[in-house]
C-alpha cells in the first residue's frame, strides 16, 4: 500500500476529510465504513486480492460542532478584513470598538465588537454610533467559516472519482482549495 489518499464521507455523504488508505482499509475492515469507490488499486494478501478504497462513507454520523471562532483581536480584524467599520480605511492603526460601549452595558460578543481605526474610535469616544452620529459599514456578527478539509491534488486537480462526492461533476478543471 502506497501513499494513496482516501476521501472520507460522513454517513450523510458530506465530505469530512481525507485519510491514508491504510486507515480507510481498517475502517472498512472493522465495519466502521463502507467502500464507495475503489480507485486506489489492489492489495494482495497471501490468498486474496483486495480492492483498495478511494472513497469511503462512515457507518455512523459524525457530528462536528459548528465552528465558532474565538473572540480576539486577530479574529475580529480578520472578520472585518482589517478595515475600519466606520470610515472604511485600512491604512490607519486599528483598534477594537464596542459598538454599544461597555460602560453603557454593551457586552463583549461578536455582535457588539467591530474593527475601528484609532481616529474613529476617538471620535466615537464611548458613545453608541447613534449618539456619535456615526454609521457602521456592516452589522457585526459571528464569522461564518466553511468546514475545512484539505484535499490533495493530482496534476493540479483532485482525483476524478472524488468529484461526484464533492459536487464537482461539471467542473472538470476546478481545483478545490
Ligand atoms: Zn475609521
Amino acid at each position: 500500500m502506497d501513499n494513496h489518499q482516501v476521501l472520507v464521507l460522513n454517513q450523510d455523504y458530506q465530505p469530512l476529510n481525507v485519510c491514508h488508505v491504510r486507515r480507510a482499509v481498517l475502517l472498512v475492515y472493522q465495519s466502521k465504513a463502507e467502500m464507495l469507490e475503489n480507485g486506489s488499486g489492489f492489495w494482495h494478501s497471501e490468498k486474496d486480492l483486495f480492492a483498495l478504497p478511494s472513497v469511503i462513507r462512515l457507518s455512523c454520523l459524525i457530528k462536528h460542532p459548528p465552528l465558532r471562532p474565538k473572540l480576539n483581536r486577530a479574529e475580529i480584524f480578520s472578520r472585518d478584513k482589517h478595515t475600519c467599520q466606520y470610515c472604511g480605511r485600512k491604512d490607519l492603526e486599528l483598534t477594537i470598538d464596542h459598538v454599544n460601549p461597555k460602560h453603557q452595558g454593551g457586552p463583549h460578543v461578536w455582535e457588539n465588537v467591530v474593527t475601528a481605526c484609532l481616529h474613529c474610535n476617538r471620535l466615537k469616544a464611548g458613545r453608541t454610533p447613534e449618539q456619535a452620529h456615526m454609521k457602521l459599514l456592516s452589522t457585526p456578527g459571528v464569522p461564518q467559516y466553511r468546514y475545512g478539509y484539505s484535499l490533495p491534488r493530482s496534476n493540479g486537480s483532485i482525483r476524478h472519482e472524488w468529484r461526484p462526492y464533492l459536487g464537482l461533476e461539471n467542473e472538470p478543471k476546478l481545483a478545490v482549495e
